[in-house]
C-alpha cells in the first residue's frame, strides 16, 4: 500500500481537527483582543479546554484522558494558534511537555496520582530556565538537597509558561552539582507545596494572555515519590521532552501563519485601490501566493516530524528544521499580513498586528534558532 500523503488526515484526525476549529472559531476568537490587553487568559475559555478534550491529549482513557496521539496534539495547537497563539501555547505546554514527559518518564504511582488530574482540570507548566541559564539550560543553578523523604528545592526560575494559572509544576534542579549537568533530576511540584511561590508575571509583546511568570524555591520540600524518572537523569528528561516539545512550537508557529495568510486574502478582496480589490495586482497576489508556499512548506515539516514522532523513528534533526522554518515563515507571513493590511494592519482593530507580535516569540522559546541551527549543523557534519 502507497503510504497516505503527510497532510492526508484520516477519519478520527479530521473530525478532531474541526471539532478544535470550530472552538477556535467560536469560543476563543470573541475572547481575543480583550486577553491581549488584559494580558489575562480567561479561566472559563481554561475550563472549556479541558471540557473539549484538548488539555489531556494523550492521556489514555483509562486515566481520564482522550487517549490521542502526539499528532493529535500538533492539530489542536496549530488550529488554536490560527487564532490566538497564547491558547495554542496553553494547551501546547500542557501536552507536548508536561503530559508528554509524564507519560515517558513517570512510574506508575505518579501516573496513578497526577494524569487523572491533569486530564480533568489541573494545568501543568514546565520550568528548566533560570536568569542564569537559557540556551545553555543545564548551568542551571537551582539546588535539591535529600533530607529524610524528600528533597528539599532552592533557587528561582524564570520564564515559566502556563505558571498563573498551574497547579503542577516540572521543576529541574540539581542534586549534585560537582557532577554537572548528570546532577540535574526532574521533580513535580505542586503549586500548594509549602517553599513554593509563583513571582512577578512578565509583560510581553506577544503572547500576552500565556503567562509567564518567575518562580521561588524557598526550602520547598518535595516528596522522593514526587521524583520524575530517575534522580540525576532529568537531564534527559528535559532534553528529550524539548525535542517533542519543539514540534509543537512549530505547529503553533504553522497556526499564527495561517491565520494571518488567511486574514490577508479576505481583506485583500475586499479592499478597493486604483478602482479594484487590491488582490487583483500581480503584485499582490505574489506576495501572496509566497506566503501560501512558506505555509505549506511549513505545514509538511511540522506534520513530518509529528508523524515520525507517532511512528518511533527518530525525528530530532527534522523537529528542529520545523521549528526553525515554521517560525521564520511565521514572522515572515504575519509581517506580510500587516503590510497589505496597510494602515489598518498597524491598528489593534485587526487582528494581524497581534499575530506578527505573537509570532516572535516562536525564534526564542524552547531553544532559538540559533540553537536550532546548532542541532541541524551537529547531524550534518556528523
Ligand atoms: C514568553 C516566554 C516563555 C517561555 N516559557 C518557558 C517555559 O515554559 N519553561 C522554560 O523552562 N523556559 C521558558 N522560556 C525560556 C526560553 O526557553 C529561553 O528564553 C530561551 O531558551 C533563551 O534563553 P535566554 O533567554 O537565556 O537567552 P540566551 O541563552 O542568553 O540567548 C541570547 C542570544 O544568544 C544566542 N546564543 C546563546 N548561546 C549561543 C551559542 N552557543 N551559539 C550561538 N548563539 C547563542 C541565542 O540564540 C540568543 O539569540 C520562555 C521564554 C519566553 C520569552
Amino acid at each position: 500500500m502507497p503510504a497516505a500523503p503527510l497532510t492526508f488526515l484520516a477519519e478520527d484526525e479530521r473530525l478532531f481537527r474541526d471539532s478544535v476549529r470550530e472552538f477556535a472559531d467560536r469560543d476563543v476568537k470573541p475572547l481575543v483582543r480583550e486577553m491581549d490587553e488584559q494580558a489575562k487568559f480567561s479561566r472559563s475559555l481554561l475550563e472549556k479546554l479541558f471540557g473539549l478534550g484538548v488539555m489531556g491529549i494523550e492521556i489514555p482513557e483509562s486515566y481520564g484522558g482522550s487517549g490521542g496521539t502526539f499528532f493529535h496534539s500538533v492539530l489542536a495547537v496549530e488550529e488554536l494558534s490560527r487564532v490566538d497563539p497564547s491558547v495554542g501555547v496553553l494547551v501546547d505546554v500542557q501536552n507536548t511537555l508536561v503530559i508528554n514527559a509524564l507519560l515517558r518518564w513517570a512510574n506508575d504511582d505518579i501516573k496513578r496520582r497526577y494524569l487523572p488530574k491533569l486530564a480533568a482540570s489541573w494545568t501543568g507548566a514546565y520550568a528548566l530556565s533560570e536568569a542564569g541559564s537559557g540556551s545553555d539550560a543545564f548551568g542551571l543553578a537551582s539546588r535539591a538537597v535529600e533530607r529524610d523523604d524528600a528533597y528539599v528545592l532552592s533557587g528561582r526560575k524564570l520564564w515559566i509558561t502556563n505558571a498563573a494559572e498551574a497547579d503542577l509544576f516540572i521543576v529541574f534542579a540539581n542534586i549534585n552539582p560537582e557532577a554537572g549537568y548528570r546532577g540535574i533530576t526532574a521533580f513535580l511540584v505542586e503549586r500548594s507545596f509549602p517553599g513554593f511561590t509563583v513571582g512577578k508575571k512578565e509583560d510581553k509583546l506577544g503572547i500576552r494572555a500565556s503567562s509567564t511568570c518567575e518562580l521561588l524555591l524557598e526550602d520547598c520540600r518535595v516528596p522522593k515519590s514526587n521524583v520524575l524518572g530517575d534522580v540525576g537523569k532529568g537531564y534527559k528528561v528535559a532534553i528529550e521532552t524539548l525535542n517533542e516539545g519543539r514540534i509543537g512550537i512549530g505547529a503553533q508557529m504553522l497556526g499564527a501563519a495561517r491565520g494571518a495568510l488567511d486574514h490577508a486574502v479576505a481583506y485583500t478582496k475586499e479592499r478597493k485601490q486604483f478602482g479594484k480589490a487590491i488582490a487583483d495586482f500581480q503584485g499582490v497576489q505574489f506576495q501572496l501566493a509566497r506566503a501560501a508556499s512558506q505555509v505549506e512548506a511549513a505545514k509538511l515539516l511540522v506534520y513530518n516530524a509529528a508523524r515520525l514522532r507517532d511512528a518511533g523513528k527518530p525525528f530530532l534533526t527534522e523537529a528542529a528544521i520545523c521549528k526553525l522554518f515554521a517560525s521564520e515563515a511565521a514572522e515572515q507571513v504575519t509581517s506580510l499580513a500587516v503590510n497589505l493590511f496597510g494602515g489598518y494592519g498597524f491598528t489593534k482593530d485587526y487582528p494581524v498586528e497581534k499575530l506578527y507580535r505573537d509570532a516572535k516569540i516562536g525564534q526564542i522559546y524552547e531553544g532559538t534558532t540559533n540553537m536550532q541551527l546548532q542541532t541541524i549543523a551537529k547531524a550534518l557534519l556528523q
